[in-house]
């Protein structure tokens, strides 16, 4: 029997969907959630994302504040505006679109944002409250893995969870959300020993690592939920491709429900950023949050 296919496209729309609803409940209360997005310099995979951002929050009925700013801006310049965005009573959220060019400490752009507004839950502020199991912004990509793992099993108690993957950005706030929900976690890197050994204890696996098929078939614990975080560009048959850490005609063989690349996380992202936004809104407003 093959795995089942966990739909992140279809979650995503579902997920739009509430959040529409959401944006216009807070519209009619006068206070329509803005989302400021940064972009610095031309980096094109940063650019299709930023634009793919704001196209979503306008479409869900946001406000949205687009600055596009030059390479060579300066980090002082792009604190100054930070401040200002900070400021600004209708931005709920602000998004500075990472990498930053080589020039602008990443970690000072980071910090300077209010944490209040910190849509893609990587302030230390935030980092700090969701390890403490505070209320806190969450990271887009971890949280989105969340909602997929959890549309196919509610209950994770006792679950044996394996990231494969141990950045700020995806692995480990993953590994604080899965102790949440009372999984015994592994979160394997590359220097981890007998890999292939450890992803077959997992009851769930997450693969963020960025490295096309190297989860193989015979990885997999038969059953498992498998989450493919992993975003590749590969050259197949002369056309590129895009292809997760996962080898998916394998894993489909064996699997209890799979995600797909492209169609599973990614999209997931994106919503998980205006939910963010609307969360953040909520908050500095006062009002209930919707999830
Ligand atoms: P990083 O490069 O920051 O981290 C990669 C991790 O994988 C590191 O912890 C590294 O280990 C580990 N690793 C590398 N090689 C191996 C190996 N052979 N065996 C085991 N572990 C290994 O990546 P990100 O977390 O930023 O992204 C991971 C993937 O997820 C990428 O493909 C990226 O494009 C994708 N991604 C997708 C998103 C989405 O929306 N779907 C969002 C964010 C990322 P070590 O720490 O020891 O070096």
């Amino acid at each position: 029997m093959g795995a089942s296919l966990i739909d992140g496209t279809a979650a995503a729309a579902q997920l739009h969907a509430e959040l529409r609803v959401a944006v216009q409940d807070l519209t009619e209360r006068g206070a329509t959630p803005g989302l400021a997005v940064v972009l610095v310099g031309k980096d094109p995979a940063s650019s299709v994302y930023v634009r793919n951002k704001i196209r979503k929050s306008v479409d869900a009925g946001f406000r949205s504040f687009h600055h596009e700013l030059p390479t060579s801006t300066s980090e002082s310049d792009l604190l100054s505006l930070i401040a200002r965005l900070n400021a600004a009573p209708d931005v709920d959220g602000i998004l500075v679109q990472l990498p930053l060019p080589d020039h602008i400490d990443a970690r000072k752009v980071t910090a300077a944002i209010d944490p209040a507004k910190d849509v893609d839950g990587f302030h230390p502020v935030n980092v700090g409250s969701l390890s403490l199991g505070a209320p806190a912004l969450i990271p887009c990509t971890p949280l989105g893995c969340m909602l997929l793992i959890k549309s196919v099993r509610k209950d994770l108690a006792g679950a044996s969870a394996v990231i494969v993957g141990r950045s700020n950005i995806v692995g480990k706030p993953l590994t604080q959300l899965l102790l949440r929900e009372d999984c015994t976690i592994t979160l394997a890197h590359s220097k981890t020993d007998d890999l292939p050994l450890v992803c077959r204890s997992a009851d769930v696996l997450v693969a963020a690592v960025g490295r096309p098929g190297l989860i193989r078939g015979d990885w997999i614990k038969p059953g498992a939920i498998v989450i493919d975080v992993g975003i590749n560009r590969i050259e197949r048959e002369g056309r590129q491709q895009l292809v997760g850490d996962v080898d998916f005609d394998a894993a489909q063989q064996v699997a209890g429900a799979l995600t797909p690349v492209p169609g599973g996380v990614g999209p997931m992202t994106i919503a998980c950023l205006l939910r963010n936004t609307v969360e953040a809104a909520c908050r500095r407003r006062g009002v209930g949050s919707p999830f």
